[in-house]
């Protein structure tokens, strides 16, 4: 790896996100990890980090069902009639991540049961008027 793709950037974490890893930030000072990864410790704000892969695997620490969506999921297709799970996600690692959460029933948000055990799922999507881009998903296991 060159020295610029070493280096902790958003673009660097969405360039890994498109080869379906899913990298964190690991702190030399205090070890927490942050996910996404960040140039600065969230915990000692040392600027001590350094990129480590996830597992991607985690559990459902929270949900909620959303019906009325921000127009970027508008455009993906989802609305009143489809709602779609948003979700954050402790990962196995440590950290909580938010993402959408598929392969569950989206109508009856009463049957997802948090702490329910989830992998990561990547996946490339286009929305029309948008750049290509991987979006990062996690699905009960
Ligand atoms: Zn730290």
């Amino acid at each position: 790896m060159s020295e610029n793709e070493n280096e902790i950037t958003v673009n660097n974490y969405l360039k890994y996100l498109s080869e379906g890893k899913l990298m964190g930030s690991k702190c030399k000072n205090c070890g927490h990890i942050d996910v996404p990864a960040r140039k600065m410790c969230s915990k000692c704000l040392k600027p001590e980090t350094e990129w480590i892969e996830m597992s991607g695997k985690g559990k459902l620490a929270a949900f909620s069902s959303i019906h009325v969506g921000t127009p970027y999921f508008e455009k993906k297709g989802y609305n009143r009639k489809k709602p779609y799970v948003f979700s954050i996600i402790e990962l196995d690692e440590g950290p909580m991540v938010s993402a959408q959460l598929v392969g569950v029933d989206e109508l009856h948000p009463e049957l997802i049961k948090v702490g329910t055990p989830v992998k990561v799922k990547f996946l490339n999507i286009k929305v029309e008027g948008l750049p290509e881009k991987v979006d990062l998903r996690f699905e009960p296991v």
